[in-house]
């Protein structure tokens, strides 16, 4: 059992679960069937299901998204450089390093925190291959100015989409922009499978190469025509997914109900600036809020004051991925190449934002930020 004052915490996030009951005759159907992993009825059913659900044509699952983005520098054979966006979750640029691929950091936009395509054409040498942008708090990118640039250029473009689950632009779903977009289902984000991930890709042969590199290469029992990686998503991960997507458009509406009260309630307050509401369909995945000068307190010091009443709000994405130790010698880790990114760095808090709070929860962390002082 969880200790008491557990339960009175406000979290950032907590994840969606269906009643338990409700899972049962998914595990009987696995423990009848034995088939645990590699492709089973659950996986297809997914693929089938979220096909459908996200109007992609093209889906491959994975068992988080960091593999997915991993397998997918691999699938297009990346190599060299690629710009991507010193604000994001740190697996953006692991994905690349891993890969043996050096990051370039591109400032961002000021007021959508996504890599501003302003800012790209300068970065790109002879040995850039990609840009991997992130559409940061499921803000869409604009993916019409960056597949401009990689097409002058001859770039492919990787979007890490792991919070864009369900997001649509102005001409429908965000997953259809670039050569691949690759989502994340871990429990702490809109749309989970415990952990969980996947690659969104347009054509057929993509996909199939994709399904080769995420089961060690094998094309059948004795063929192997890549050094491929273990990515599967297990079939007890896929049968949750399938349950999960019955309840996520009331999971959508209900953050939908919590965006709406804080943006209405902080419309006033001096010095804190919410992220500008967007046109097309979006998924109020985090609530970032922006805490500037005329503000009564600091950003830290608000932080601790959320904290002192026992709401757990984060500093997405603070410190920046280019501050990390592995990142920091690198030119364009610079401070100075990266002032809009180190801004935003230092002023950001994601408040609290998922189906699970009560009206009562929302306003107690609407008292703490309007009544500082
Ligand atoms: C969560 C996240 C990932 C990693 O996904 P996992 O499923 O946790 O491996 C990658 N990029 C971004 C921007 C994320 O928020």
């Amino acid at each position: 059992m969880m200790p008491p004052t557990e339960s009175r915490k406000i979290l950032v996030t907590q994840p969606v679960l269906p009643p338990l009951d409700a899972f049962i005759p998914y595990l009987e159907q696995i423990w009848e069937s034995r088939q645990l992993t590699n492709s089973g009825p659950f996986h297809q059913q997914l693929e089938q299901a979220l096909r459908d659900y996200l109007g992609v044509s093209q889906i491959a699952l994975f068992t988080n998204g960091t593999l997915a983005l991993v397998t997918a520098l691999q699938a297009l054979r990346i190599t060299g450089e690629v710009i991507t966006t010193p604000y994001s979750f740190v697996a953006t640029a692991h994905s690349l390093l891993w890969n043996g691929i050096r990051p370039v950091f591109v400032d961002i936009d000021p007021v959508t925190l996504n890599l501003d395509p302003d800012r790209i054409e300068a970065a790109i040498t002879p040995h850039t291959t990609a840009i991997m942008p992130v559409h940061c708090y499921g803000h869409p990118c604009e993916v019409e100015r960056i597949q401009k640039i990689a097409d002058n250029y001859g770039l492919k473009v990787i979007y890490d989409a792991a919070h864009a689950f369900g997001v649509h632009g102005q001409d429908g779903n965000i997953l259809n922009h670039g050569d691949l977009s690759v989502l994340s289902f871990h429990a702490t984000k809109v749309f989970n499978t415990f952990e969980g991930g996947a690659i969104v890709c347009h054509d057929a042969k993509t996909k199939q190469r994709i399904d080769h590199l995420k089961n060690f290469g094998f094309v059948d029992e004795v063929t192997v025509v890549a050094p491929g990686i273990n990515g599967k998503m297990s079939e007890i991960m896929a049968a949750f997914g399938l349950l999960q997507l019955q309840g996520i458009d009331a999971a959508l509406h209900k953050r939908q109900t919590i965006d709406a009260r804080y943006r209405a309630a902080l419309a006033d307050v001096k010095g804190i600036t919410c992220l500008p509401v967007r046109e097309g369909r979006a998924n109020y995945a985090y609530f970032p809020i922006l805490v500037g000068p005329e503000y009564p307190l600091s950003r830290d010091t608000l932080y601790e004051r959320l904290r002192e009443h026992g709401i757990y709000a984060r500093r997405y994405f603070y410190p920046l991925i280019s501050d990390f130790p592995m990142y920091r010698g690198m030119p364009s880790a610079a401070p100075e190449n990266l002032p809009v990114a180190k801004a935003a760095a230092e002023r950001v808090i994601c408040l609290p934002i998922h189906p699970g709070l009560s009206e009562d929860q929302v306003d107690l962390v609407l008292r703490v930020v309007v009544e500082a002082d």
